[in-house]
């Protein structure tokens, strides 16, 4: 079948969304650094400083000297995730099958939402109105659209920044040969040498290069390299939904949890009940997402002296309610508090089935049930921590540079 495949990547992404926060920064160059801004490197260059020659990689007193009037930023990495998971709430609208390939970069299977290429360069002009809505009109993305993934990309990196080249697949030969071989995701430098020490200069003579003979050098990279020049790739735009699903009918247990170093150990109950509700809040909006339910809580607290309790429990109804989720595991810990100071609390869901939550019988929880389908839908829309409850609003969560949020698995 014919496959419309989409390919979205922002432009100088850090640099934009710290212009698009900024407008003192807006139009100039600036270079996006580590923390120690003289001792780092070039993250990411804006398209004004690229313009003037200033290169990701490049340190910082190199680009200087390059570009004397470049302003130099520290990144802000809690910043940048916090966009990444906005953009890619709206990109899911689009389509259901999204996969995220970096920070700034996804992948769109838009076979079905577009019907055809036409239909796919107006969803393209959709969707990036979207994102100047939602994200700000400082941050651009170019597009590439074309039948798979791998020309998919080759196109988006065509035109930059703000481009849309959509690659047909009746024109896809005459589009790569206008490519240089570097261009394709998956040919780095070495690769490119090697192709050259055997005479292949572009796409074109990788192409008409024996099949065999590039077997022999490179294995089955070779036969990849073979399909690549003709521009065909198989893979599949699989969505982290897709995988969670998948992964539920595989033998390996699936649990959703979170755990949380606190700030300070502490005996307060009251504290550590913020912080874990907080925390089922958050096991339980990732259920939502997926349509999980779970009929299974465990919950733990690892104490001052690094001695730990942990026990789980299991239920009759399964739910994906973050306040039922939280009373099971302050049930569990509660007994245990009061000896010795609390340093880690976490729990996880597990016995996860799919499928939506029973209908609640009293009314007051149908209503409650319903307020928090709309809360879903904001977050859907706006990524998760755009709201909160106020019973936990002073616990504040430090967010990790590493990752999203202020979790990580258990
Ligand atoms: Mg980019």
């Amino acid at each position: 079948m014919n496959r419309i495949i989409l390919h979205i990547d922002f432009n100088s992404y850090f640099a934009s969304v710290e212009q698009q926060a900024n407008p003192f920064l807006r139009g100039k160059p600036i270079g996006i650094t580590g923390k120690q801004v003289e001792r780092s490197v070039i993250t990411t260059a804006s398209i004004e400083a690229k313009a003037l020659g200033v290169k990701t990689a490049m340190s910082t007193w190199e680009a200087k000297k390059i570009c004397p009037s470049l302003m130099l930023w520290p990144g802000d990495p809690k910043k940048y995730a916090a966009i990444t998971e906005r953009f890619n709430c709206i990109l899911k609208e689009f389509s259901p099958n999204v996969s995220q390939f970096s920070v700034d970069e996804s992948f769109l299977d838009i076979t079905n939402e577009a019907e055809d290429y036409f239909g796919a360069t107006c969803l393209a002009q959709a969707l990036r109105k979207r994102l100047q809505e939602e994200c700000g009109e400082h941050i651009t993305a170019s597009i590439g659209i074309a039948p798979n993934k791998l020309m998919a990309k080759l196109a988006c990196e065509s035109v930059k920044p703000n481009g849309l080249t959509v690659v047909r697949s009746e024109d896809l030969i005459s589009f790569i040969d206008t490519r240089p071989l570097p261009a394709l995701c998956g040919i780095g430098r070495r690769i490119e040498a090697r192709l050259n020490a055997l005479g292949i200069e572009t796409f074109k003579q990788l192409r008409e290069f024996p099949l065999e003979d590039l077997q022999t050098e490179f294995n089955s990279y070779g036969t990849w390299l073979h399909e690549a020049a003709h521009g065909r790739d198989s893979s599949a735009v699989v969505s982290s939904t897709q995988k969670g699903i998948r992964n539920m009918h595989s033998e390996d247990v699936k649990s959703y949890g979170h755990s949380y170093t606190l700030p300070q150990d502490t005996y307060d109950p009251l504290v550590l009940k913020r912080y874990l509700l907080g925390l089922a809040d958050k096991v339980a909006w990732r259920m939502r997402r997926d349509g999980i339910v779970s009929r299974r809580v465990s919950a733990f607290v690892r104490f001052g002296d690094f001695s730990s309790h942990g026990e789980q429990r299991t239920f009759h109804a399964p739910t994906a309610n973050g306040l039922k989720l939280f009373q099971i595991a302050w049930n569990i810990i509660q007994p245990h508090l009061g000896y010795t100071p609390v340093r880690l609390v976490g729990l996880s869901a597990s016995q996860l089935t799919q499928g939506p939550e029973q209908p609640p019988l009293f009314k007051k929880d149908r209503k409650i049930l319903s307020v928090f389908s709309s809360l879903d839908t904001l977050q859907h829309r706006y990524g998760s921590g755009v709201w909160q409850r106020a019973s936990t609003l002073s616990a504040k969560f430090k967010t990790r540079s590493s990752g999203f949020h202020y979790d990580h698995e258990v």
